[in-house]
């Protein structure tokens, strides 16, 4: 990469890159593409030679194949996917209580709605595209130790632990994707909200020897007052169990072969599958109060943590990523005002609080250990198969226009010539308008003088774009780059005010 020169010498910095992230999990990667994209000079420094080897995360859902598709993974990925038919919720006796289906076509996002994948291969995928941008540099083996906030710039010292040589740096912004622990939030004095759920459980991940149809595609939620327990079936011959630990268990012996297989044993013995990985986690459910103090920001678990009982984890740290790219690439560019940035966390943390809370109420029915409290647990659930629903929150107040539509993740449907719509689009705003009001975007676009590369207008041509704004009740609706509905007209006086209204007007220059 080219590396911009700059007066810092005063901070011990040679350099000053427009944005550096701390962390290339899978948020960072994430952010560190998106922000390629709109051309920024980014420099990731993370502290681990490789990519953790051991999957964690297991689901992904339609959004985040999403934000796949605008860096230019998604076609990569699609072959290392399955697609999850759904999770099935047993009692105390063994019965069905609740059979969760998911849609197994393609959804509203243009993806199927629920993925199963193996986290370092998305990783790996991540890196790799990282790569093909020359104006991202990736630090391995460089731990981030202090961060000092300037008028301008933050100051950014760091070790190279393969050496032990000590470095500095600078950027204009620094976004933590640092993980749970993640120093940067430290660093920032921003606290965490305890949303009251920390459990833990047994994850052991198994290489299956031979095929085993009958243990089958659908994650089982085992809600048995004895031992709660999970199963969720992974790609290729991968297979977890996700056992809760019990006031009797051992710590120093859970982990050893024979305390997994002797919980393993309704399932599989020894001589069907490898253990891959036991490893006992607390499942946290926090959210920090603070994503952002002046020029340092945190995103994915460093700004909030979620049990895994709904895949979502992950998946909140890429919509952080989405959410906070395009602000960080406009503020940068000089297109918004720095405050734009502040609608990063009052837009993302009610949306992210949400899941989280969704995922704590999922995870104390699941979690039942008394015996009586289950059996009423299981009447109730049969008599309310809907207690369990993906929530669809829309985002908290920002930089949409806060309607019915404003701020709820936009559909992605074919087009015309079979384009997917975000193909169409490019990483940018968009305007998708009915074809009898296309000439009176186009001129409402000249009036307003909205260059071309920061807004697409896309005729809804084909039959899913018009039923979608047939549901939106309107003629016309503005995208955010992220995907996002900004706000929605149905008329064509209504097109101009939407382009000029205020939650878009910074969005071109003028
Ligand atoms: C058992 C389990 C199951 C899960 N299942 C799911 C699921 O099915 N779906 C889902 O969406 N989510 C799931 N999750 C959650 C998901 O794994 C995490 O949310 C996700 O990995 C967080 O990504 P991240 O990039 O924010 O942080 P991390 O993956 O933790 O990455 C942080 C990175 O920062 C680096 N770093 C830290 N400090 C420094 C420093 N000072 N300097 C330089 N580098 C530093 C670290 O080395 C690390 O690489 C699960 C989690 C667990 C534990």
């Amino acid at each position: 990469m080219t590396e911009r020169h700059s007066p810092l010498r005063a901070t011990g910095a040679d350099t000053v890159h427009d944005v550096a992230l701390v962390g290339c999990g899978p948020t960072g990667a994430t952010l560190a593409n998106l922000l390629a994209l709109r051309g920024l000079q980014v420099l990731v420094l993370e502290r681990e030679a490789d990519i953790y080897r051991l999957p964690r995360a297991i689901h992904f859902d339609g959004e985040s194949m999403r934000v796949f598709q605008t860096v230019g993974i998604a076609d990569l990925m699609a072959p290392q996917l399955i697609v999850s038919p759904g999770m099935r919720f047993l009692g105390v006796d063994g019965s069905v209580l609740i059979d969760w289906q998911r849609p197994t076509d393609v959804g509203p996002q243009g993806w199927h709605p629920s993925y199963r994948f193996h986290q370092p291969s998305l990783e790996h995928t991540l890196r790799e595209q990282l790569a093909q941008h020359a104006n991202v540099t990736l630090r391995l083996r460089h731990e981030v130790f202090a961060l000092d906030e300037h008028a301008d710039h933050v100051a950014i010292r760091y070790e190279d632990t393969a050496s032990g040589r000590l470095h500095a740096t600078a950027a204009r912004y620094v976004v933590g994707c640092d993980g749970a622990r993640s120093l940067v939030r430290r660093l920032m004095g921003t606290e965490l909200e305890d949303l009251r759920s920390h459990e833990r459980w047994l994850v052991v991940d198994v290489l299956l020897k031979n095929d085993r149809p009958d243990l089958g595609d659908h994650s089982i939620q085992y809600c048995d007052p004895r031992r709660p327990a999970t199963y969720v079936r992974g790609v290729g011959t991968r297979r977890r169990w996700e056992l809760m630990l019990m006031p009797h268990d051992d710590l120093n012996t859970i982990t050893r072969p024979e305390s997994v297989w002797a919980l393993l044993a309704p399932w599989l013995s020894p001589d069907e599958a490898e253990l891959e990985r036991p490893a006992v986690y607390t499942f946290h459910s926090v959210v920090a109060r603070g994503w952002r103090r002046g020029r340092l920001m945190i995103a994915g678990d460093a700004a909030h943590q979620t049990p895994p009982f709904m895949g979502q984890g992950m998946c909140a740290g890429i919509r952080d990523a989405a959410n906070l790219a395009w602000k960080l690439a406009d503020v940068l560019q000089g297109v918004a005002p720095d405050s734009l940035l502040d609608t990063y966390e009052s837009e993302r943390s009610p949306h992210v609080r949400e899941f989280i809370e969704a995922a704590v109420r999922f995870g104390r029915v699941i979690q039942t250990t008394d015996p009586e409290e289950a059996r009423r647990r299981d009447a109730e659930m049969s008599a309310n198969p809907q207690i369990f629903v993906t929530p669809q929150p829309p985002l908290g107040p920002g930089t949409h226009d806060g309607g019915e539509f404003g701020g709820r993740v936009g559909e992605q449907p074919r087009l015309g010539d079979g384009k997917r719509l975000d193909d169409a689009i490019g990483y940018r705003y968009a305007l998708l308008v009915a074809p009898a009001l296309a000439g009176a975007a186009t001129e409402a676009m000249r009036a307003a003088a909205i260059d071309a590369e920061r807004l697409a207008i896309v005729i809804a041509d084909s039959e899913p774009a018009q039923r979608w704004l047939a549901a939106l009740n309107a003629q016309a609706v503005l995208l955010r780059p992220d995907r996002y509905v900004a706000g929605v007209a149905s008329q064509a006086a209504e097109i101009a005010r939407l382009l000029r209204s205020p939650c878009s007007s910074w969005a071109w220059p003028r």
